[in-house]
């Protein structure tokens, strides 16, 4: 059994795992980056990457490497509620974001920033190593991880100073701290395919209440070259209490919806339609303890209204560096020290953002009042303003928990 020591170890080589490897690895923090999928690798998705991506994208000096990747740029998004009315909220060009916000495959996204933490001096990458249990020194202390090398076939093991949990919804090193808790009320399940051949697309991100999936909704999100990606989610309490079969209400939509009918016509479905889960940031967790911190999925970090995961992961990375990088200086890998990433994190406007967003998902559960929010935004142009605005600026975001804006939405 071989052992090697690293200032950080990362779990998981996804968008949080690799965009906290690029981070470190400026401040020339020695980085081992471990992840059971060989590069490039699906990950099942709406491949919608929002503004917040785009920002630490920027900020990574990354914007030409995604120049030329398959991607379809978008620029508003439809609402429809379930008795059929819509809204187009246009979402505009935020002027600290480079470029406007795309779909872009999994496949494709995560690979590019995969290859740019690989390239970096300071980062040692091992794929197709399965991370299987945490190591912790007698004060309690998570100091290094035990895994299965599967170019080797054999058990190894690796030492740090910090170990950064960012393997995902099914985190082993959250499970391995007995953090991973699955709450259905907090929780989602989703599943999606891709499909060529949709008519009607407009280089928008389309979100459907519809009876099917409340509470819940359906998406049809543009690709590359006329594809799409196509999918459904709800919360994982209305599915086990009803046992309801997600793949089949998808098709059972799309062959049935008057809105769909005429659009699938011709639409030919060109992949699996795979599922897999959504922990939502509505249940907090504890982030940082002696000697690691969890990130992205595996921190439950995704917004609980519109199930975007990709940017909070990223950003719990941009979070979580400089507080790893202070720890190091200052030789203190204490839950005190680290913790303090949590309290940026939701201090930083995360919090507040999950706090609203819970409270929409919360709206989208009941029929009557996501007809009277989404017709209430067809008809006001103040509300499509504010909602615009919310996509892009913190301070927006602020605006829309405010009774006024409520107390408007009433009288408007
Ligand atoms: C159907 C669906 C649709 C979604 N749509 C969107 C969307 O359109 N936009 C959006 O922003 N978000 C969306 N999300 C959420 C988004 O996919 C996640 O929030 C995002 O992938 C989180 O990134 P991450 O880096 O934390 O985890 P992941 O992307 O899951 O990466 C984790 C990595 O860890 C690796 N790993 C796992 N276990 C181990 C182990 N034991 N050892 C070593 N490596 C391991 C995996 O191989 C993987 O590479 C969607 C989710 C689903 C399920």
């Amino acid at each position: 059994m071989a052992s090697d020591s690293f200032d950080v170890i990362i779990a998981g080589a996804g968008p949080a795992g690799s965009t906290l490897a690029a981070y470190l690895a400026k401040e020339k923090v020695r980085v081992l980056l471990l992840d059971k999928a060989h590069f490039p690798r699906d990950k099942t998705c709406g491949d919608a990457i929002g503004g917040r991506c785009l920002k630490i994208i920027g900020e990574l000096g990354l914007m030409d490497a995604f120049e030329f990747v398959p991607r379809e740029e978008y620029d508003k998004i439809y609402f429809v509620s379930p008795n059929g009315s819509n809204v187009v909220i246009d979402i505009p060009q935020n002027p600290s974001v480079p470029v406007p916000s795309f779909c872009c495959r999994r496949e494709v996204f995560d690979n590019v920033l995969f290859q740019n933490a690989k390239s970096q001096p300071y980062v040692t990458t091992i794929e197709n190593f399965t991370v299987t249990d945490i190591i912790k020194d007698e004060k309690g202390f998570v100091v290094g991880v035990k895994g299965m090398n599967g170019n080797s076939k054999q058990p190894q093991e690796f030492r740090a100073k910090v170990v950064a949990g960012a393997d995902g919804a099914t985190s082993t090193v959250a499970s391995k701290l007995g953090q991973l808790n699955l709450d259905p009320n907090h929780h989602c399940i989703s599943v999606r395919g891709y499909y060529s051949g949709i008519t009607g697309m407009n280089k928008g991100i389309e979100i459907y209440f519809i009876d099917q999936v409340i509470p819940g909704y359906f998406w049809i999100f543009p690709l590359e070259d006329g594809k799409a990606n196509v999918g459904v989610g709800m919360l994982t309490k209305e599915i086990r209490s009803k046992n309801i079969d997600l793949k089949k209400r998808m098709f059972d939509a799309i062959k049935t919806r008057p809105e769909f009918i005429e659009r699938f016509k011709n639409a030919k479905l060109i992949s699996e339609v795979k599922g897999w889960t959504l922990p939502f940031g509505s249940k907090k967790m504890k982030l940082a303890g002696d000697g690691y911190v969890l990130l992205g999925d595996a921190a439950s970090l995704i917004d609980p209204f519109s199930g975007e995961g990709i940017g909070n992961g990223m950003f719990s990375a941009k979070h979580a560096a400089p507080i790893i990088l202070e720890a190091l200086k200052s030789n203190d890998f204490s839950e005190s020290q680290l913790s303090k990433y949590q309290d940026d994190l939701w201090n930083q406007g995360l919090g507040a953002e999950i706090k609203m967003s819970y409270f929409l998902q919360r709206i989208g559960k009941f029929k009557r009042l996501a007809n009277f929010f989404i017709g209430k935004a067809q008809r006001s142009p103040y509300v499509r303003e504010t909602i615009s605005g919310m996509l892009v600026n913190a301070d927006a975001k602020k605006k829309m928990m405010s009774p006024t804006f409520y107390l408007k939405l009433l009288f408007s």
